[in-house]
């Protein structure tokens, strides 16, 4: 991919706010900095961005969510709970935080700025620090105070007419999909583990969406451990049907780490050489693409999002990690690679088969009816 087409979001700004997160402490800056010490600062254009405006907020949140996040902007002792705050989901996994307007103006206009890329004509544009996607529309909710995703797909509405969203999060994409459940300009197909008490607990197969936007919102659900082999397999099949079906004019990816083998909060055995030959998928698609971050909660996520920036780039890189200022986190063997666990796979080929095939059938259903899906 040549220089002008790629843009990476990047700036201390955006790793001062995003330490206050204890989930993620230092892991945007630990991110850049893997990337940049690989070199691959060099292969694309670094954009730096400002806070968002009020009226970008407003594009998705309601003005009585944002002007409680102003209201206790500057509040000192931030471990104060009031009602107030827990009706907006400021609590538990969303503590109140210092600057807490500041902080999720920071993150929206990070995102902001990868779209505005690609508004200007990039083909690619990179913010691993957003992605937030279980923020709704008036509360926030699992670790994720603003959702600049939708706010996202608002911004790239004004230019593109169908928006498709692939959140490969091992989280339910829930904030997102209910945005636009009622549309059928933007699709949100969203893969996830689905059990009985995993966060947030929505995703089954058969929310597919209402009125409308009928059809336009896919769930592929999996169960605990799928090894990458399956989740490829499983993605590549599903991804082809819905741009077949849907034909985007351009494509947001959340790749939220906790999707890779061994993460603190997640339940997948995915390796990054697997996400990588999805998102591969994607770009071959050749269209404006915009891939955010998301979860993912140790050194793995800076590995994961390291290998796809240096694919999307075409820049290989050596596996040995390079010395910088976070090379002791990647100790013992301080290599790029990730292993598998042993974890069994409760997922047979079979039942995702049988997903594959709903899918498929509600895509001829609701959103074509000269089929190319087979
Ligand atoms: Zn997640």
């Amino acid at each position: 991919m040549s220089y002008k087409n790629v843009v990476y979001v990047s700036n201390i700004s955006i790793h001062k706010e995003m330490r206050k997160l204890s989930a993620i402490k230092n892991r945007s800056e630990i991110v850049d900095e893997l990337i940049k010490c690989y070199g691959l600062f060099d292969h694309c254009r670094i954009v730096e961005s400002n806070k968002c405006s009020l009226e970008d907020l407003l594009l998705f949140h309601s003005a009585d969510y944002i002007q409680c996040l102003k209201r206790y902007n500057d509040i000192e002792n931030t471990d104060d709970v009031t009602d107030e705050l827990q009706e907006f989901g400021i609590a538990y996994d969303c503590p109140l935080i210092e600057n807490i307007y500041e902080f999720v103006s920071t993150i929206a206009g990070s995102t902001i700025a990868a779209v505005n890329a690609i508004l200007d004509g990039a083909l690619i544009s990179i913010n691993w620090h957003g992605g937030w996607h279980h923020a709704q529309r008036d509360s926030a909710a699992g670790f994720c105070y603003v959702n600049d995703v939708v706010i996202a797909v608002q911004q790239l509405r004004t230019k593109f007419q169908k928006v498709l969203y692939l959140d490969l999060d091992v989280h339910h994409g829930d904030g997102v999909e209910s945005a636009f459940s009622f549309s059928k300009y933007v699709m949100t197909v969203s893969f996830h583990l689905h059990e009985p008490g995993y966060f947030p607990g929505t995703g089954n197969i058969s929310e597919i969406g209402f009125g409308s936007g009928k059809g336009y919102t896919i769930n592929a659900p999996y169960a605990r451990n799928i090894s990458g082999e399956l989740f490829v397999t499983y993605f590549e099949q599903i991804a082809s049907a819905v741009f077949d079906a849907f034909q985007p004019n351009v494509c947001i990816v959340q790749c939220g780490g906790d999707i890779i083998a061994g993460d603190r909060l997640g339940g997948a055995n995915v390796l990054p050489k697997d996400c990588k030959s999805c998102i591969k998928k994607i770009i071959d698609w050749r269209i404006p693409t915009l891939l955010l971050g998301g979860g993912g909660y140790n050194i793995n996520t800076a590995k994961y999002w390291t290998e796809l920036t240096a694919c999307i780039l075409d820049v290989e890189i050596a596996r040995d990690i390079p010395d910088n200022k976070y090379f002791l986190h990647y100790g013992p063997d301080f290599v790029l690679d990730v292993y598998p666990t042993n974890s069994e796979d409760r997922n047979t080929s079979q039942d995702l088969t049988t997903n594959v095939f709903i899918i498929k059938d509600n895509l001829k259903r609701y959103v074509m009816s000269s089929s190319s899906i087979k």
